[in-house]
């Protein structure tokens, strides 16, 4: 599967602890992120992604246009809502397009962990 992995600033420990948590399952997948979650996640658990431009730069458009050539299979996107967004155009954007092409989303590390649990179980 493709993945795509985002994180608002205050939710970068989150992901990171995700990832940590489930590199044995994202290692098997082909992994994409925005530009700082990437390089984090990459430099914590040393886990291979192709970096897009960082969020608030267009990078939510990168893996939304991604998300409308079908090229996604699963996004991770944690979601800071308690903290407005310079890019919020950019992120309503993609979750738009995520109901348009039916691909599972998680916004938050609850949801995420379903949805890692799930790929760990090869049920999707
Ligand atoms: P970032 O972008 O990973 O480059 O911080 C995330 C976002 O804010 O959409």
């Amino acid at each position: 599967m493709k993945i795509a992995l985002i994180a608002h600033d205050k939710k970068k420990n989150e992901i990171i602890e995700l990832a940590k948590k489930y590199k044995d399952v994202l290692t098997n997948h082909d992994l994409c992120a925005t530009g700082t979650t990437g390089t984090l996640i990459m430099g914590e658990t040393g886990l291979k992604i192709q970096r897009m431009k960082s969020g608030p730069l267009g990078g939510d458009q990168q893996i939304g246009a991604m998300l409308a050539n079908g090229e996604l299979d699963l996004i991770i996107f944690l979601r800071d809502p308690l903290t407005a967004q310079p890019h919020e155009p950019d992120v309503s954007a993609l979750l738009r397009l995520c109901d348009v092409q039916a691909i599972p989303l998680a916004t938050n590390k609850t949801s995420a962990v379903i949805m890692l649990e799930a790929l760990k179980n090869k049920a999707i």
